[in-house]
């Protein structure tokens, strides 16, 4: 399995290479060159366990990784998780939820982060040198991505987060980590501000080099691959195809499902759900990609205008075009629209906007009927089902824990209605973080000095 970009000037690449590029060096996005179809074996993998199924899907797509040790990486990366099976389907009235949150950070970023650490791990220690990662955050990746590299060798990471617009816990998740490896960077400015800064960060291929910088944000082929599999696992489950709904801002949870249907597990629909920056419902009702202003919600993971995974679906959609995807994104980036001229009439996807409103009353009304509580960005979701009553079984995506949105949860509610003992401890532990502008030269200057260079070259 060799790897492509969406833009097409990158090609021919291993997975580790894909790993450690990360965002494509013509900027696009990784993807597989011929995604494989695994229909002849969907009945033999029907038995098995989560982590057994993982192992027998990854490894159509790793070749230049040894099943043994790519075995290895994945008990590992899962071994952190209190769930036994990784995942957790409950049944939630009339809809099922996937619980993806029960690794170290209590979200569902930590599903593919801490497969992502290990990976990055093995791919150094085979080649030697250092990683400088960079990332930007709106609260879940940072502390998921931390959590997945934290006191590893030959690893730096720099997390970029929005001042003031990550809430207290999960700043707190990411900046009382005592590792030395591990820098905290609160930027003045919005969370598009600091994926634009990371992603111009990368985009000087030089400094890009010098500091062998790596990337963590789902722009990373390995953060998808890793999510496809509760897709598959899931989707084997019922005996009727299932729906999943899936609460998205990035776009990189609800694209995994998209792989994991063309692969040919039996997904009946995908319904993707936003919040109020609706950029992509509008996308799915119109064809047209229009950014707007960001807005915060209650859902801040989703607070997102720009869906850097976007890309991948666009690709696909193109007919695997790379000139097509390149005029597309070219409009985009020009001028903050681009459109491909009608309703893209993908007959997978289904797409809703999800007001702060209806998050709240999905918040009461589940717990009313059925003593749920569900985090803000899973009633996203469970809002979204709602509005579709007769597409069963539907499979909710649940993408963190409750007591992680206690400004939320608790207004809605009462107070104390979610709570988690990872949660608890953090509060009264010491934290470390840097203020800087939102200026990209200052962000450089700030990883040239604190990152470590390559010592092999
Ligand atoms: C990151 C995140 C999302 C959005 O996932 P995307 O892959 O960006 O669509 C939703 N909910 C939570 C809790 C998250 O952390």
């Amino acid at each position: 399995m060799k790897y492509m970009s969406t833009r097409g000037n990158v090609r021919g690449i291993p997975f580790k290479d894909a790993v450690m590029m990360g965002l494509a060096d013509d900027g696009g996005l990784l993807v597989p060159e011929v995604l494989p179809d695994v229909r002849d074996q969907l009945e033999a993998w029907r038995g098995l366990g989560y982590i057994d199924f993982a192992k027998a899907l990854l490894s159509y797509f790793i070749e230049d990784i040894t099943p043994a040790t790519l075995d290895r990486l994945i008990d590992d990366a899962y071994a952190s998780f209190s769930e036994k099976d990784v995942v957790r389907l409950v049944e939630v009235g009339d809809v099922s939820v996937l619980e993806l949150f029960h690794g170290p950070t209590l979200a569902f970023k930590d599903v593919a982060l801490q497969l992502l650490g290990g990976l990055f791990t093995h791919i150094l220690e085979e080649r030697g040198g250092h990683l400088n990662i960079v990332g930007a955050t709106s609260g879940d990746t940072g502390s998921a991505a931390i959590a997945g590299v934290r006191g590893r060798a030959g690893i730096d990471i720099f997390i970029l987060f929005p001042l003031g617009r990550v809430s207290p816990l999960q700043e707190l998740q990411m900046t009382t980590v005592p590792d030395a490896n591990v820098h905290c960077v609160a930027i003045e400015g919005s969370f598009d501000d600091c994926q634009s800064i990371v992603k111009t960060v990368f985009g000087d291929l030089e400094f890009k080099q010098a500091y062998s910088l790596g990337a963590v944000n789902s722009v990373n082929w390995a953060r998808v691959l890793a999510q496809v599999v509760y897709y598959g696992y899931t989707s084997l489950k019922f005996d009727e195809a299932p729906a999943f709904c899936v609460p998205t801002g990035n776009f990189g949870n609800v694209f995994a499902g998209y792989v994991a249907s063309r692969m040919g597990f039996p997904i009946q629909k995908l319904v993707l759900a936003t919040n109020e920056n609706d950029i992509l419902a509008r996308f799915f009702n119109s064809g047209e990609y229009t950014r707007g202003e960001v807005r915060f919600t209650h859902s801040p993971a989703m607070d997102i205008q720009v869906a850097s995974n976007f890309e991948r679906y666009l690709f696909y959609w193109f007919g695997e075009d790379p000139a097509k995807v390149r005029a597309f994104m070219d409009d985009f980036s020009r001028t903050g629209k681009a459109s491909i001229g009608r309703r893209p009439e993908d007959p997978l996807f289904l797409a809703t906007a999800v007001t702060n409103g209806d998050t709240e009353q999905a918040i009461r009304v589940v717990r009313k009927q059925t003593a749920y509580v569900a985090d803000p960005h899973t009633s996203v979701g469970l809002m979204a089902a709602s509005r579709h009553p007769t597409l069963r079984p539907m499979v909710c995506i649940g993408t963190a824990h409750p007591a992680k949105f206690p400004e939320v949860v608790d207004a809605v509610l009462e107070p104390g209605s979610a709570v988690h003992p990872v949660l608890e401890a953090l509060r009264g532990k010491s934290a470390r973080r840097t203020v800087l502008p939102a200026d990209v030269a200052v962000v450089k200057g700030f990883i040239r000095d604190r990152g470590r260079m390559t010592s092999a070259n």
